[in-house]
């Protein structure tokens, strides 16, 4: 008999567990709910729509006809019930959805801020996760000759490049001591800032939100920071970060077991019978959730498998990520926070240009690499990572991994390098 698929969660991890179900199983019903958006698309991209590089048909991965021809079913609703007992979901609306195999990925949610005069009806008030966040962003933007954004990370400063790209003067009001400590040591972040302020950005490090205040209209009038400096501004963008979506599955007939998100073994798979978890909303054995969209994907493609085929463990893969920080090209491979006792940093940096890269390592073991202001094929790196190639032979060669080409390479032979404390995550 033919299975039931259903996946909770149209974001990279349900499509591509729902990929990965069809290409096993050829007659098993798929039905992928969500209750974002109709389609999936890439979270990555939302600040290329907000700043109109893209139309948002054109963040969609997969042409629209895919998934009609690869059989699979897409629901728009919210899930509110999971009864893993009789194999079966509750919609919001009523209806009910039954299962044989069943994968949550319902991914993130921004982190609110709890502070006097935030509550979710003030007008202004957005964050940057979700289709609905930029309908927001885009909504308030146009009658914005000020924001203030809350928040020193990733989604922070897309928020911060977006508002600015629209004119709107911005406030970047980061709590740490520099930009984004949980990834950039603080010469880095120090750097980063520089590139902000280049573009107009008023960045406050060691800055702290206290009140928000609102006008007659109930739209944001100002802020208050904990130094007492009132800030007149029209809009508030908080990007504190992300949590797993899982609160909704504290109160259904049966919860699976939870910590921040959803346990899950090493082949993704939940406490409940037939239940699966994957993406942003899952925590792994070892207590991590990696909010990801690699790991999203790998963990994705792998629970579908399992739920449709021989069970395969999770490895998690060498952590990579690249974004442009104004025009500042950033990319991070491997470890560089949380890494073992006794690890080392060089650091190397250019006398006149923007431009550093960074190499942690452990004795001879590289652990990881960070650069700003260049261009760095991270498939190389990962690979030098590997490999365990010593931390000389990977500065001998750092040329080799360089993809800035046509841009004119950066110039590693000009730049000097110096050992660095390695900056821990939340370093004061
Ligand atoms: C602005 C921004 C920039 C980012 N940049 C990067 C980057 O540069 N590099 C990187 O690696 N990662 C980045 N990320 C993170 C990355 O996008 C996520 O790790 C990834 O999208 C997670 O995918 P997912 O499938 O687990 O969940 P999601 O994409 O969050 O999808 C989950 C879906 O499930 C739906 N859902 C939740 N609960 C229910 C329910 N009860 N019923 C129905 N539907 C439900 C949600 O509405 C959502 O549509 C960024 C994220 C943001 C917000």
């Amino acid at each position: 008999m033919s299975k039931a698929y259903v996946v909770v969660g149209n974001g990279v991890a349900g499509v591509s567990a729902a990929l990965a179900i069809r290409s096993r199983d050829a007659r098993g019903t798929i039905a992928v709910v969500s209750d974002e958006g109709d389609y999936f698309f890439s979270r990555t991209a939302l600040m290329y729509a907000f700043m109109d590089r893209l139309p948002r048909r054109a963040m969609e991965p997969y042409e629209r006809h895919t998934w009609r021809e690869r059989g699979v079913e897409l629901v728009r609703a919210r899930v509110a019930d999971l009864d893993a007992s009789r194999h079966q979901l509750t919609l919001r609306d009523g209806r009910t959805l039954p299962y044989d195999r069943l994968l949550l990925a319902t991914g993130s949610r921004a982190r609110r801020i709890e502070l006097p005069g935030v509550t979710d009806d003030l007008a202004g008030l957005v964050h940057f996760v979700t289709l609905q966040d930029l309908d927001a962003c885009e909504q308030y933007a146009p009658t914005t000759k000020r924001a203030v954004v809350v928040g020193g990370g990733l989604i922070g400063i897309e928020l911060v490049e977006s508002l600015r790209f629209h004119g709107v003067a911005v406030t970047f009001l980061v709590r740490e001591p520099w930009y984004w400590p949980a990834a950039l040591s603080r010469e880095e972040g120090e750097m980063t800032a520089r590139e902000m302020r280049r573009h107009g950005v008023d960045v406050r490090e060691g800055a702290e939100l206290a009140s928000v205040a609102r006008d007659a209209s109930g739209r944001v009038a100002s802020v208050t920071t904990t130094a007492g400096e009132t800030i007149a501004c029209e809009m508030l963008g908080v990007c504190i970060g992300v949590a797993p979506q899982v609160e909704w599955l504290r109160g259904v007939a049966t919860p699976p077991a939870m910590g921040r998100g959803v346990k899950v073994d090493a082949t993704m798979r939940t406490t409940l019978d037939d239940v699966w978890a994957a993406g942003d909303c899952a925590e792994l054995a070892d207590g991590r959730v990696e909010s990801i969209w690699y790991s999203a994907k790998r963990q994705g493609a792998l629970a579908g498998e399992n739920m449709s085929g021989r069970p395969k463990g999770y490895a998690s893969p060498v952590f990579f990520n690249s974004a442009k920080l104004f025009e500042l090209e950033y990319t991070t491979v491997g470890a560089l926070a949380e890494v073992e006792d006794g690890a080392e940093s060089l650091y190397a940096t250019h006398p006149t240009r923007a431009l550093s890269w960074r190499i942690v390592h452990s004795g001879d073991k590289v652990l990881g690499f960070n650069a700003l202001g260049s261009r760095w094929d991270h498939t190389v790196i990962t690979r030098w990572i590997e490999e365990q190639r010593p931390v000389d032979w990977v500065r001998e060669h750092l040329r080799r991994a360089q993809f800035d080409v046509e841009l004119g390479r950066a110039p590693l032979h000009e730049m000097t390098a110096r050992a660095l404390p390695i900056a821990r995550k939340g370093v004061s």
